[in-house]
Formats: structure tokens, sequence, C-alpha cells
């Protein structure tokens, strides 16, 4: 029963995704929170001034300014924050996918290079029968799967290696 290959890039990706919403929503929150407070602290300028009715003073416009300076600089700072996370992300995906192609094509090399036979000739098959009736063979040194179809008639394992 040959087992497709996971597709753990996929895998990989929508943990990731998963883990970068998360901390998103949570930043969203807080970052939320400080823009009320802020919102708040500019409504109370803007109800001074009309109480007052007096033109706003220097202090107050002064006031204003850094508190627009302030979001402004939290937005960009959000930004590029972002942006950050985004590109550290790919990379790690891209680095993971690599990794597993890697690992993938030398599993493979091996599993082409072993004749899946101990050093006195008999066959490193073993494996059990399903409850299908079917057989799961696997190699002991490279971990190539085969079912009755795909094994290699003289590699076959006998009965007292195949477990049920
Ligand atoms: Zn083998």
């Amino acid at each position: 029963m040959p087992k497709e290959t996971e597709p753990k890039e996929i895998l990989i990706a929508q943990a990731a995704a998963k883990a970068v919403n998360e901390r998103r929503q949570a930043e969203a929150a807080a970052d939320e929170a400080d823009l009320n407070s802020k919102k708040q602290a500019a409504a109370t300028l803007a109800t001074l001034n009309t109480v007052s009715a007096a033109p706003a003073s220097d202090l107050q416009n002064q006031v204003l300014a850094t508190l627009l300076q302030s979001l402004q600089h939290d937005l960009s700072k959000k930004q590029a924050k972002e942006a950050e996370e985004e590109e550290n992300l790919r990379r790690l995906m891209l680095a993971r996918a690599d990794g597993i192609r890697h690992e993938k094509a030398n599993r493979e090399a091996a599993q082409n290079y072993c004749d899946h036979r101990k050093e006195d000739g008999r066959t490193r098959i073993v494996g059990q029968k399903l409850s299908n009736n079917h057989l799961s063979l696997m190699c002991g040194y490279c971990y190539k799967e085969f079912n009755e179809d795909s094994v290699p008639p003289s590699l076959r394992p006998s009965g007292d290696f195949i477990g049920g």
C-alpha cells in the first residue's frame, strides 16, 4: 500500500499563518485600546477648546500636534513590524519547504541505492498483515514501503517476519 507523501509544506504554512493571525488579533485589540485612549485625549482637548471659547492655547496646539505625531509614529511602526513579520514567515516557510524537499530527495536516493538485503543476502523487508488481508511491508534499513504486489518476490519475507 503506497503511502502518499503528506503535503507537509501546506500543513506548516497553515500552522504558521494561524499563529500569525492569532498574534495579529491580540495586537489589534491592544492597538485599539491605545487608540481609544488617544481619541479620548483628543476629545478632551477639543472640549476644552469649545468650553473656553478662547483661541486654542499654544500648549493645547502643541499637545494636539504631539498626539497626531504619536499616532502617525504608531502606524508606521506597526506597518514596518507587519512587513518584517511577513518577510520572516516567508523565509521560514521557504527554508522548511527546502528542508523537506532535501530530506525527501535524500531518502529516495538512499532507497534507490539500498538493495533491501542484509549482509548475508537475506531480505531486510518485514511487515504485517492488515485487517483487510493486504500486507504492509517495509525495508528495515531504508524504510522503503512495499505491499504484496510491489515487493520483489525474491525479497518477500517469510511468514515468520510478517506479524498479524
Ligand atoms: Zn532498503
